[in-house]
Formats: structure tokens, C-alpha cells, sequence
């Protein structure tokens, strides 16, 4: 009888007939993409160059039910189950080798109640279509600064971007969402009903199931925000740097200024004579009144001597979208994460010694401005774990040649060691690779047993393994 070879989660392979996948096919209203059909390229691509996995099976799912039967199937099968939303998680957790993989990016819809301020969200809908829908009403939710990330991943996570400040990390708008089990059944995690799910949800990452909806609290905004960049010369960035860290803390929550030493890109409004060369630039937007965002920008755009100075009104949907161009799919990355409380002079000096050698021109160093809204959340109330970080720098490496690996991996390994003791020691799941897995436990805590308990009550046998697992 003809059939599949599947990769299960003991790490054997096991043969399942084609009337199983038949019959699996025939009850989901999504498709099943075995290798070689087409779409199965498409489906099993990630954001991230550098992982190229070959799932064994693919359901790509259309609907909460879809969600259901793959997990049934998976569960019964005891098949390693890769589960994919946007795709852009750095670790590749989206994609397994030889095993089974629900693609749930078909599953887009956003529906927004403008009266309630209330957007209910499928686990496949980007933040660029997030911000499209809320838009339409003047309404935003905090998500990430790259639009086409996935909601749901970035989600479970935490999430945290230019307004976050303001209205907490994504996970404190995040009202209830609906789960699918490991038991294959599904359950309303809320305030009211299933609390310790919600709680685990809120920062635990996709250990605990499948969200097959999230519904989050909308907060006005827009259409037009003050926002935009500052560019300068590399050669004051160590001055620059210590400008902005004390700038950066009189700040009120209204306004978010984040810093990015690279290349300059080729972009229409910098001066020819600078692309390529290493610069430092500020960030910057404000959520509230453009009056008082002028304000509190003021002494920023005065002080040194700029290349271009771009900040005005724009649309926040353009905003959201500024740095996608940057941030293109289908390259190499690799990246290291720090959190920190404050920004020492020693810690300047690694990130400016670092950023001047940076061995490509799409490498940056990243240094976004938490605290505000974030921090006044307690610590208990969500399983996201390090509230008290004012600072996340991310340096990302990013290259096109595989031979480049190596290199640039320890490079960006290197500085992040180097930048570590200044650090919290805390870390953002969203963030960090695989092989930082070991992390988890020192991450969470004293949430770190709270989530064991969770795990070992909603999924004991660990079928949600590919992710920053917590071992039941
Ligand atoms: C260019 C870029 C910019 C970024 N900027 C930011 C930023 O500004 N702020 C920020 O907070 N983060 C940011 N991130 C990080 C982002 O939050 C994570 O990469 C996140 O994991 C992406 O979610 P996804 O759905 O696209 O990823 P995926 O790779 O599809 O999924 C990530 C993880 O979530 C699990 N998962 C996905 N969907 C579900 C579901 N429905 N139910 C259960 N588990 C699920 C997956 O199994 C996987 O383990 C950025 C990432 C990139 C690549």
C-alpha cells in the first residue's frame, strides 16, 4: 500500500498509508501538500534563508476545525509537529524536517468592532493586514516595526513596537484567544474562563497550542503620526550615544526614539555621497499629540549636525512599514539579543567599536526603547517575564552567501558576549535562536515552574515541542 514516511516526535520515522492522508485531506477545508505538490515550496518557506527544512506533510489550514483535525492527526500519528503563523521566527520553529507542518498563514481574517474597540484576529493575518483593518476605524494595536511578521508568533511572545510605550506589550491588549489542545479539543483561555492558559499565553510562546483566534483591545490612533528618522555620521556616534541616554529618559510615554548604527541603505532622501556609509540613526515616533511629540523631540533635532532630519507627519501604516525594506524575506540572519536597564559608557563603547566593523552592509545593531506602559504591568500577571529592561538591543546579522555562515555568526556571537555584562541577563523568546534554548529556564524565572505546570497540565506529552520549549 502506498503511502508517507513521517518523522515522529521520538525521532523514528513511521509509514502512514495514503488513505490516512486521503482522508485527512478530505475532512479539512485547507489543502494537504505532500513534496513535490505544488505549493509545498511556497508553504514550507520561511523568512529566514538559513533554515530550509523539508516537512514530510503540510496541512495548510483554513479554518479552527482545519486546526483540529491536523492536530488529530499529528497527536494519533505521534508525529513531530512544526507549526508555522507569519514565519519570520529567527529559530525556524515554523518548519521541521521530516515531520508534519500546519500552515496556518491562509487564515487572515481581521475583524474589527469599532464601537467596543475590539479586533478579533486569525493566527495567519500579518501585521501589515492587522494595521490595514484597524486603520480603517483610527484604531491601533501595539505590534512590531516589520509588517509582514506574523500576529500570532509575535503574539505569543510578547510583542513590542513603536507604541508600545504607551499601550503595554501586545500580550497586555490580548483579551482571550481561543486554543486548540493537544487532546485536539478547544478551549477559551480569558480572565474568566481558563485564567492559567491566558496567563501562559501572555509570553509563553506556542508551548501550551494552537491559537485559532486572538481578540485585543484596539486603542485610537492615526491616521497621521509624527514620526521619522534622524540620520548622522558614524564618526559621533559614541557622543550621539550618550546624548541619547539621557534624552531618551525624559521621555514621556507618548514618544519612542530607537537607535540604528549600519550601512545606509540607498534611500531617496539621504544624499548620495553617504549611501554605504556607516551611520547612526534615531527612530522616532509619537503616539499622542504631534504638538507636544515636537516637543519632546525638540532637543534631538537640534543636536549635532545631521545628514537629514525626516521626521514629520506620516501615515502609521507608512511608519509600520518604513523599515521593511530592510528587512526583506529570503536572506541569511542571525541574530543575538541583550536587555538593559541603562546604557554605561562601556556598553556604548562595545556597540560603537562593533558597529564600525560590521563585516556587511546589511548588518545593524538595534536599540529599541521599552519601559513606559510595559514596565507598570507586574511581573506576575503575564508569563512575559522582564518588565523592568528599558533597552533591547538586537544586533541582527544578515548576509546573502551561505559561506559567509561562519563568520558572521561568531561576529554577531562575539558582540552580543561582549555586550552581555551589561545586560539583565533577561531575554526576549522572540528573539533568540535555537541552539539559546538552554536559556529558557534562567528567562522565565520564577515563572519557569508556573509554565512547567501549565505544559505538564495542557500538553504532558510535549507535542508543541518546536519552539522555546518548556519541558513538561
Ligand atoms: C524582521 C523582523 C522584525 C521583527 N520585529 C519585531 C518587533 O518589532 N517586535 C517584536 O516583538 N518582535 C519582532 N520580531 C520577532 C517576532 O515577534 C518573532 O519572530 C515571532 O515569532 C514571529 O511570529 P510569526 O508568527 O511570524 O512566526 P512563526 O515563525 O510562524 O512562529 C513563531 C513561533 O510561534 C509559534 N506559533 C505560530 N503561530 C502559532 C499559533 N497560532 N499557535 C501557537 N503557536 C504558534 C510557532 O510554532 C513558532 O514556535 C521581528 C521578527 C522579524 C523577522
Amino acid at each position: 500500500m502506498s503511502g508517507l514516511m513521517v518523522n515522529t516526535t521520538e525521532g523514528t520515522r513511521t509509514q502512514i498509508d495514503q488513505s490516512a492522508i486521503d482522508a485527512l485531506a478530505k475532512g479539512v477545508q485547507g489543502r494537504v501538500l505532500t513534496p513535490g505538490a505544488d505549493g509545498y515550496d511556497a508553504a514550507r518557506t520561511i523568512w529566514n534563508a538559513m533554515v530550509d527544512r523539508r516537512p514530510g506533510l503540510i496541512v495548510q489550514c483554513s479554518c479552527a476545525e482545519d486546526i483540529v483535525a491536523g492536530v488529530t492527526f499529528a497527536k494519533a500519528h505521534g508525529l513531530l509537529l512544526a507549526v508555522k503563523g507569519g514565519g519570520h521566527n529567527i529559530g525556524g520553529f515554523a518548519v521541521c524536517d521530516g515531520g508534519m507542518m500546519l500552515d496556518l498563514s491562509p487564515m487572515k481574517s481581521v475583524e474589527v468592532d469599532p464601537q467596543s474597540r475590539t479586533a478579533t484576529v486569525q493566527p495567519g493575518a500579518t501585521l501589515a493586514e492587522v494595521d490595514a483593518a484597524t486603520q480603517a476605524h483610527a484604531l491601533a494595536l501595539p505590534v512590531g516595526i516589520n509588517s509582514t511578521t506574523g500576529i500570532a508568533g509575535l503574539t505569543l511572545g510578547g510583542g513590542f513596537g513603536w507604541t508600545s510605550r504607551k499601550f503595554g506589550l501586545t500580550i497586555d491588549n490580548l483579551l482571550s484567544a481561543d486554543v486548540v489542545t493537544a487532546e485536539g479539543g478547544t478551549v477559551h483561555a480569558s480572565t474568566l474562563e481558563n485564567p492559567d492558559l491566558y496567563w501562559g499565553l501572555r509570553g509563553g510562546g506556542g508551548n501550551f497550542g494552537v491559537v485559532s483566534s486572538f481578540k485585543f483591545a484596539l486603542h485610537p490612533l492615526g491616521p497621521e503620526v509624527l514620526s521619522g528618522l534622524v540620520v548622522h555620521p558614524f564618526d559621533e556616534a559614541l557622543g550621539l550615544l550618550r546624548f541619547y541616554r539621557d534624552f531618551a529618559e525624559t521621555l514621556p510615554d507618548d514618544v519612542s526614539v530607537w537607535v540604528v548604527m549600519r550601512k545606509a541603505p540607498p534611500l531617496p532622501f539621504l544624499p548620495q555621497e553617504w549611501h554605504f556609509k556607516n551611520v547612526l540613526i534615531f527612530a522616532a515616533m509619537c503616539t499622542g499629540d504631534m504638538a507636544n511629540g515636537e516637543q519632546a523631540l525638540e532637543p534631538l533635532r537640534r543636536h549635532g549636525s545631521p545628514i537629514v532630519d525626516v521626521i514629520g507627519p506620516h501615515s502609521f501604516v507608512g511608519w509600520q512599514q518604513a523599515f521593511d525594506p530592510l528587512l526583506t524575506p529570503g536572506m541569511r540572519n542571525y541574530w543575538k539579543s541583550c536587555d538593559f536597564t541603562a546604557l554605561p559608557d562601556g556598553l556604548l563603547e562595545t556597540l560603537v567599536g562593533a558597529a564600525g566593523s560590521m563585516p556587511g552592509p546589511h548588518f545593524e545593531i538595534f536599540l529599541g526603547q521599552l519601559g513606559g506602559a510595559i514596565s507598570r504591568v507586574p511581573a506576575s500577571e503575564t508569563a512575559y517575564r522582564d518588565r523592568s529592561l528599558r533597552y533591547m538591543m538586537n544586533v541582527h546579522g544578515r548576509w546573502d552567501a551561505a559561506s559567509d555562515d561562519v563568520a558572521n555568526t561568531a561576529w554577531s556571537r562575539q558582540l552580543y558576549e561582549a555586550a552581555a555584562p551589561f545586560s539583565t541577563g533577561g531575554g526576549y523568546v522572540n528573539f533568540m535562536t535555537e541552539e539559546e534554548s538552554g536559556r529558557i529556564q534562567s528567562i522565565y524565572g520564577d515563572s519557569y515552574q508556573r509554565l512547567v505546570d501549565l505544559k505538564r497540565k495542557y500538553d504532558p506529552m510535549n507535542l508543541f515541542r518546536l519552539n522555546q520549549n518548556i519541558k513538561p
